[in-house]
């Protein structure tokens, strides 16, 4: 059973909570928070929110017309395991503070936009989806390689070193090569007892969970799983993964990156979603006997995906990084079809038994840096569009998209190949995202040019591969 309001204030009361601790995501994914006496807390909260200031959050309001409210999702209450003071977390959307009205540019607030879209539609009234973000670890060892110019932890550049190339100079004795640490169990694996804590950590903060392992990638790469949710539920469980993730890591004195490609020539991290509709309590999404068995509704949603990820990738892959994941060769899809198995397509249909319930679509272009409350979203309206349009996707694709000939592969259409490109695409294809009103006109511009400062800032300046490549030229 959900806490309710009541739930929380008892709670409060019955178990000595010392302080209350509201964390809210802003535009970029990254959570927020105010602490708070606990009496400032009341039963109106819930609905009236508590005052802020938001002028200094990246892309939300100006200075001049910066308050703002919180407002508390009871449901989401746990108690934080990371503070020393016993501190009661919950998980807030944000709200006008006279109007009462939805923040516009509030994350959270536009996922339950999209949703309420979704069922003023008739065509589902449910949204289920199951995230897959993977993370790598390193030592928390950083220099900075110049004054301003960017981080890199030592574990980065010695993974960026050839597989089995021992350091000049540096350990000649055995070390667990690169590549060695996935799958076999320790000591090659060294991160067990972290992903450990981490998983069950979660479980105790009433995420459900699955299971954990390493991941492909030689630098001590890794995944914890869950279980699917209901799309805002599960936009909140990336919220708590990556911070759970963040702070079990800190304590064994490493950092986790959710970056796509911290490693050149190796697998990046991803965030596959596994996404299907439901309505009136039954699955839309399976169709007997047709290919993959899906059904027609599903057919419909998969065409919408696949028409317009060029633009919802502004989204689902939001950072100059995340392209440098999308290259052939390390399992990142980077082909725009669809296909039952095939792990080289943007949209698999994970094999599944016969249950009907089971069946959903995975897409796999995306990547953990997404907010997960716009990226679900987007790709929920992507789909929807495809239904109300019906968009037919054409056939599956099972070839092995990685070993194409180069003629064939030109016939198939990909992912744009920077972030400048899906940012274009975006601006030229946005209708599907308006519609209903769930993403303003003036959210996408805001998206638009906030992401295009991050292009700029990149392209201005120098690269240590530049240096590689033109220094002595
Ligand atoms: N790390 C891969 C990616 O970039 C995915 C590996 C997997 O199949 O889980 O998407
Ligand atoms: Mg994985
Ligand atoms: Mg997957």
């Amino acid at each position: 059973m959900a806490k309710t309001p009541q739930d929380v204030l008892r709670q409060i009361k019955d178990e000595g909570i010392e302080l209350i601790d509201l964390k809210f995501t802003d535009l970029h994914g990254k959570w927020q928070h105010l602490t708070v006496c606990t009496d400032l807390l009341e039963e109106d909260s819930f609905t009236e929110g508590l005052a802020f200031d938001g002028s200094s959050i990246r892309g939300w309001k100006s200075i001049n017309a910066s308050d703002m409210a919180m407002v508390p999702d009871a449901s989401t209450a746990w108690i934080d395991p990371f503070y020393r003071h016993k501190t009661l977390s919950m998980i807030c959307s944000i709200q006008e503070p006279r109007s009462g009205e939805a923040y516009d540019r509030c994350p959270r607030a536009l996922a339950q936009r999209a949703l309420n879209h979704l069922s003023s539609t008739g065509l589902a009234d449910t949204a289920f989806f199951g995230p897959e973000p993977e993370f790598f670890l390193f030592d928390d060892v950083r220099y900075n390689s110049s004054e301003g110019g960017a981080f890199y932890s030592v574990d980065t550049i010695e993974a960026s070193w050839n597989t089995g190339r021992l350091e000049e100079g540096g350990n000649l004795a055995y070390k667990i090569q690169l590549k060695e640490g996935y799958f076999p169990v320790a000591p090659n694996d060294t991160a067990q007892d972290i992903r450990s804590e981490m998983l069950l950590l979660m479980g105790q903060l009433g995420i459900p969970t699955e299971k954990h392992h390493h991941e492909v990638a030689g630098a001590g790469q890794h995944e914890l799983g869950m279980k699917f949710a209901e799309l805002i539920q599960a936009a909140d469980n990336v919220m708590t993964y990556k911070y759970v993730v963040r702070n079990v890591a800190k304590k064994y004195g490493k950092t986790a990156t959710f970056m796509p490609k911290p490693v050149f020539n190796d697998n990046g991290s991803g965030m596959h979603v596994h996404q299907s509709l439901w309505k009136g309590g039954q699955p839309l999404f399976f169709g007997e006997g047709t290919y993959a068995n899906l059904s027609q509704t599903a057919r419909w949603y998969i065409g919408g995906i696949l028409k317009h990820a060029p633009a919802f990738l502004a989204f689902t892959n939001p950072t100059t990084n995340s392209y440098k994941r999308l290259v052939p060769g390390f399992e990142a899809p980077v082909n725009l079809v669809y296909s039952e198995g095939n792990r080289s397509a943007a949209v698999r249909i994970p094999l599944t038994g016969p249950s009907p319930k089971a069946k959903r679509l995975e897409f796999r272009s995306g990547d953990a840096l997404a907010n997960p409350y716009l990226a679900f979203s987007a790709m929920v309206m992507a789909g929807l569009d495809g239904i109300k349009n019906q968009i037919d996707p054409g056939d599956g694709e099972d070839r092995d998209l990685f070993e194409l000939p180069a003629e064939e592969l030109a016939k198939i259409a990909t992912v744009p190949p920077s972030l400048n490109g899906a940012l274009e695409a975006l601006n030229a294809d946005r209708g599907f995202l308006t519609t209903g009103g769930v993403f303003s006109d003036d959210f996408i511009d805001n998206w638009i040019d906030l992401k295009y400062e991050e292009v700029q800032q990149l392209r201005q300046r120098p690269h240590p591969h530049e240096f590689a490549m033109y220094y002595d030229a």
